[in-house]
């Protein structure tokens, strides 16, 4: 094992600088290594991560158990191809369609994958199920609206960092405000395929719609012949302290789109996951992907299915959220404005009388804690769900030496 030198350190800057296009701002700080809630830069610098890439790392850097499976399946198969079957994703995908109580999986790799598969699902099935006429399908979505970064998906985001300048965009999208349900039902028409949100905005700053707005969806969606699909890609998979963001509110949606934590911090692994009337609409050749449902994508996302089953890393969210929730609560009018937390996961909003989220993050990250700002003025945190009680004191510690200057 080399350790790299400080030189090398600077090397890996410069080069970052000189040959990668800047579709990323990153804080100044160079990772080499991770363990569990911390990382460890290329000076040896360790920090404490809350952002968790953006809760993709659910169980921490290197989970032993989520390793052990992914070494296991490097080693035997990796890629196949849907052309041909492979032995481990057939189990990946029961073990799934269990958790989420459905019948069917339909496995891709990026986030903004499944939410393309979701909107091609719920077009077909608007087509050949609702009997909607050719090509008037639409689908409703939310104000503030954060589901990745294809052409189609940003054509209905509101936010111009994402919209603006990468037009012409996809019809058939309708944008109502987040956490209105009446809005969604006057929304909804003959042609309305779905209706597709986040059940928590995350990157709007980890927005929490009011109490009954889930159910009030559900309900509006199964009384129009609408398909409800939750956008579980951040929110799902232990982070809110339940399974799925949906159970906060006993609901269950039509279609989860699940990805992130899914691949348990590993590789890119998303699924979209319903019963057969639904996802059964698509037809051998209509949709696919080269690398989607590859058997070491498979290996790992069973291992982390199976970590969920028990209800260990959901109890542990929810206990952690709400310490952190009055630690974080402590803080409002001492440099912060406001505080949404719901599991291990926060929004927290700056004063700007103390800075920007971006200043207050790089001041964080010079004391060892990592954190994303989001929107100007806000930071949002999701640490692993292995972290411990003392470590998000000493992080919430650090934030209050911040925000006091
Ligand atoms: C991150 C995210 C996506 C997109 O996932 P990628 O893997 O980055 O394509 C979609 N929806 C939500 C809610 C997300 O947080």
């Amino acid at each position: 094992m080399t350790t790299p030198t400080h030189t090398q350190a600077l090397r890996v800057i410069t080069d970052a600088e000189d040959h990668l296009a800047e579709n990323y701002n990153p804080l100044p700080v160079v990772v080499a290594r991770g363990e569990g809630s911390w990382v460890t830069d290329l000076e040896g610098k360790r920090y404490l991560d809350l952002l968790s890439a953006y809760s993709a790392l659910n169980f921490g850097h290197g989970h032993p158990a989520i390793l052990a499976a992914a070494h296991e399946q490097l080693d035997r198969l990796t890629l196949t191809s849907r052309a041909f079957q492979n032995d481990r994703l057939g189990l990946f995908a029961e073990a799934l369609a269990a958790l989420c109580d459905k019948d069917l999986v339909l496995p891709m790799n990026t986030g903004a994958e499944a939410v393309e598969t979701g909107i091609k699902v719920a077009r077909a099935w608007g087509y050949r199920v609702k009997g909607i006429a050719p090509d008037a399908a639409t689908v409703v979505v939310a104000n503030g609206n954060f589901h990745g970064r294809t052409t189609t998906i940003v054509g209905f985001s509101d936010d111009p960092t994402a919209h603006d300048d990468f037009g012409p965009y996809s019809a058939g999208f309708v944008s109502v405000p987040f956490g209105d349900a009446a809005a969604i039902e006057a929304a909804i028409d003959e042609n309305t395929a779905a209706v597709l949100i986040e059940p928590i905005q995350g990157e709007a700053g980890v927005v929490i719609p009011p109490e009954g707005y889930l159910r009030a969806v559900r309900e509006i969606c199964s009384t129009h012949n609408v398909l409800m699909i939750a956008d579980e890609i951040q929110a799902g998979l232990g982070r809110v302290g339940t399974t799925f963001a949906c159970d906060r509110e006993g609901v269950v949606p039509d279609v989860y789109l699940l990805g992130k934590a899914l691949g348990g911090g590993i590789l890119p692994l998303s699924a979209v996951v319903a019963d057969r009337d639904v996802l059964g609409v698509i037809r051998p050749g209509e949709h696919g992907s080269t690398f989607g449902g590859n058997p070491l994508a498979a290996a790992v996302g069973l291992r982390v299915v199976e970590m969920l089953e028990s209800g260990e890393f959901q109890t542990r969210a929810a206990a952690l959220g709400e310490h952190l929730e009055a630690r974080l609560n402590d803080l409002v009018g001492s440099g912060v404005t406001a505080v949404r937390v719901a599991g291990l996961w926060a929004g927290i909003d700056i004063d700007p009388g103390v800075g920007t989220g971006r200043e207050v993050a790089e001041k964080l990250l010079s004391r060892g804690v990592l954190v994303k700002d989001t929107h100007g003025q806000t930071i949002r945190i999701a640490p692993p769900l292995v972290v411990r009680a003392t470590e998000l004191d000493w992080a919430v510690e650090q934030l209050r030496v911040v925000l006091a200057g």
